[in-house]
């Protein structure tokens, strides 16, 4: 082979190899195509379904790339694809009538293409109320500038909301910083982070002399760390409470608080600290003081009241008990007829007069809640029969007809309080006696009610006398009220009979209804609720009945420093047979049951020297621990009675007392 054909073969192998070569680079090219054009179309794909609107323009301001999103948000009624190529350099122009600022949306665009530099979150609003944030990126390939990429997105919504979150956190911090509440925020350490203005009022420091420290250090007394200390632990194991501290303030005022406190929780539910509301409660405090110290006076004042009562039911007694006791005693003798109707008429004002006297105590017992009930067995119908059996004279006396009907199907045995009962009555009976001329008195005892337990019974008190004024029916029930001052004038009284059956029926959950017409009568009706008792559980005056002959050469010591109570018990038990031995005080009869043997004691409590209830414990601590010993009592008070018990006592009678009484309660412990 020729030099020229070798170089010509030459030739053609490497005409070959470069045709090899470029075959290939195509195949590289065209590979390389279409992975840009794949990356091109998922890269439109994403923009054409991106939520918010998409525009980007190259550096000509020609579109190359824009989304429905874009045209809906803007209101261009073309698809997309058909604006690629159309040029922008209008478009603020064209768009800016969306804006409620429109210049400046103008001015805004030409200013971020000027600068070309990236911007992020541009806030824009528009006139129909609409509010689009906006991004601008500029396209840089190589340091050259390529064109530059737009997103608008809706914030409406979520701008709504966080107006509203700002409003919100306003609101509430306006209410925190002026609401009559301190707010106090502290960490761990107990270091002030946090006042609010209202706190800053309350202590009387300002914020900056607080913050960093901490709170206990400043406000809290050392009496009280512990509590604060318990409460603040107690917080912070999650429990929740108000408790009430007293502080002292900057200026050195002491101060009450009332503190609720919570713990403080960061976003990941760490503890970091506590938060407490506070409420300045000084006044209140001082209020709830001064009626603290005012209770404690008026009840001493009641305490007082109740000592004098006694005292002074003591007092009026005693002589009342001579008075009584004797005149009934002398009524007993020979008299001539003078005599005898002048002393019966001492009597009864005597008798009068004790019942004003039981009227007053009863009230300003129930006024001071010191009046309780009895609770034993008693027989109705024979309580109302002795009571109208008391009042047939004074009925028949003034002409009146007198009616009693007692229902038969009322049990036998009730449980409640026959003295109080028998009082009530009394009162009611009296009134319709005493306020009727002509006509008739009736009592009617009906049973409404009855079950297993209890009976109800309805017991109407019915006059044709005088009558009520409407007016005054309001009124009746107030103590110390009469119908006009010509009643007191006419019929005595002292207006509070009707106040006290009124409270006594109270006390027994009953009701008290009057019906009155003026001339024509009255008719008052009484509603009560009473437990049935046992019919074994005989009332105590029966089995006291049965002893009364069994007392003859029994041996008594009648102790009491009156001399006239003493005449009068030792006459009424000497009549018995009855061996009476005189004490004038307690530690005379101390002596005498050192020595002498008695079979009852009959103990005064008021006395000089030696009191009956000191008495009394001595006799049962160092003499004899069972024989029987009663007090007689001027005291009809609850306390008193209380006391006797306690002082070793086995009864009590109250005086002035009846001779029956005496007996039949001498008789109940020594037959
Ligand atoms: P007193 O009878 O001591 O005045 P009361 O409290 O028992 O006090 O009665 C108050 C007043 O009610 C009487 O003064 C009288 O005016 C009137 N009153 C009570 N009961 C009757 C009645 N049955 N008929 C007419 N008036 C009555």
């Amino acid at each position: 082979m020729t030099r020229e054909q070798e170089l010509l073969e030459q030739l053609e192998t490497e005409r070959a190899a470069r045709l090899e070569a470029e075959k290939k680079l195509e195949v590289v090219i065209e590979s390389k195509a279409s992975e840009l054009s794949s990356s091109a179309m998922r890269l439109s794909y994403l923009i054409a379904n991106m939520l918010e609107g998409v525009l980007v323009e190259d550096e000509n301001r020609k579109i190359i790339l824009v989304n429905q999103e874009f045209c809906t948000m803007f209101a261009i009624p073309v698809l997309p694809d058909l604006l690629v190529g159309a040029d922008c350099t209008e478009s603020a122009e064209q768009s800016k009538h969306f804006f409620s600022d429109p210049e400046s949306f103008v001015r805004g665009i030409e200013i971020i293409l000027k600068n070309r530099v990236k911007v992020i979150g541009d806030i824009l609003l528009l006139l129909d109320g609409r509010t689009f944030s906006r991004d601008y990126v500029p396209i840089i390939i190589d340091s050259a500038y390529r064109g530059h990429f737009w997103k608008y997105s809706d914030i409406t919504v979520q701008q709504k909301y966080e107006d509203a979150l700002i409003r919100s956190e306003e609101k509430y911090r306006l209410l925190i910083e002026n609401m009559n509440l301190g707010l106090l925020e502290v960490d761990l350490k107990g270091k002030i982070r946090y006042a609010n203005q209202s706190f800053c009022i309350m202590s009387g420091f300002e914020r900056e002399e607080i913050y960093g420290k901490i709170a206990e250090n400043i406000f809290t007394e050392a009496k009280n760390r512990k509590l604060v200390r318990n409460k603040t632990e107690s917080r912070n194991k999650g429990m929740v409470d108000a408790y009430e501290l007293e502080i002292t303030n900057k200026q050195g005022l002491k101060k009450w608080w009332m503190i609720s406190g919570a713990a403080l929780h960061d976003k990941d539910g760490n503890q970091i600290g506590s938060t407490g509301i506070h409420l300045d409660i000084t006044e209140q405090k001082q209020l709830e003081f001064t009626l603290r110290h005012a209770k404690q006076l008026a009840e001493n004042t009641a305490k007082a009241k109740e000592i004098f009562l006694a005292n002074m039911s003591h007092e009026i007694r005693t002589p009342m008990n001579a008075i009584l006791g004797l005149g009934k005693l002398v009524l007993n003798t020979d008299l001539t007829t003078y005599q005898r109707s002048f002393l019966e008429s001492i009597n009864t004002a005597a008798e009068n007069l004790l019942i004003v006297i039981n009227d007053i105590l009863d009230f300003s017992k129930i006024e001071s809640g010191k009046l309780s009930l009895e609770s034993i067995s008693f027989n109705m119908p024979k309580l109302l029969n002795q009571i109208c059996k008391m009042l047939v004279l004074q009925t028949e006396e003034k002409g009146l007809q007198f009616n009693v009907h007692i229902d038969t199907k009322i049990s036998p045995v009730l449980v409640g309080d026959p003295y109080r009962i028998n009082q009530i009555l009394l009162n009611l009976l009296s009134n319709s006696i005493k306020f009727t001329e002509k006509g008739s008195i009736s009592v009617d005892c009906r049973l409404v009610e009855s079950n297993d337990l209890n009976q109800c019974l309805e017991i109407t008190v019915t006059d044709t006398g005088t009558g009520i004024e409407k007016e005054y029916q309001k009124k009746i029930f107030e103590k110390f009220s009469q119908e006009n001052v010509s009643v007191a004038r006419k019929y005595g009284g002292t207006g509070l009979g009707v106040a006290i059956t009124k409270q006594l029926i109270d006390l027994m959950d009953g009701k008290i209804t009057i019906e009155s017409e003026k001339n024509v009568g009255t008719k008052v009706t009484i509603l009560i609720t009473l437990p049935i008792g046992l019919l074994s559980e005989e009332s105590v005056d029966g089995k006291e009945n049965n002893f009364m002959k069994n007392l003859k050469a029994k041996r008594i010591l009648l102790v009491d420093d009156n001399k006239i109570n003493r005449l009068i018990a030792k006459t009424i038990l000497s009549k018995e047979g009855i061996i009476v031995t005189e004490a004038g005080n307690g530690e005379i009869a101390i002596e005498m049951l050192r020595t002498l043997s008695f079979d009852l004691v009959l103990m005064d409590i008021q006395m000089p020297v030696m009191d009956g209830l000191t008495a009394t414990k001595l006799i049962r601590s160092e003499i004899n621990e069972s024989i029987p010993v009663i007090a007689l009592t001027a005291h009809a008070l609850k306390s008193e009675m209380d006391n006797c018990f306690e002082a070793g006592m086995n009864d009590f009678l109250s005086k002035p007392f009846e001779a029956e009484k005496l007996i039949a309660m001498i008789a109940k412990y020594i037959c």
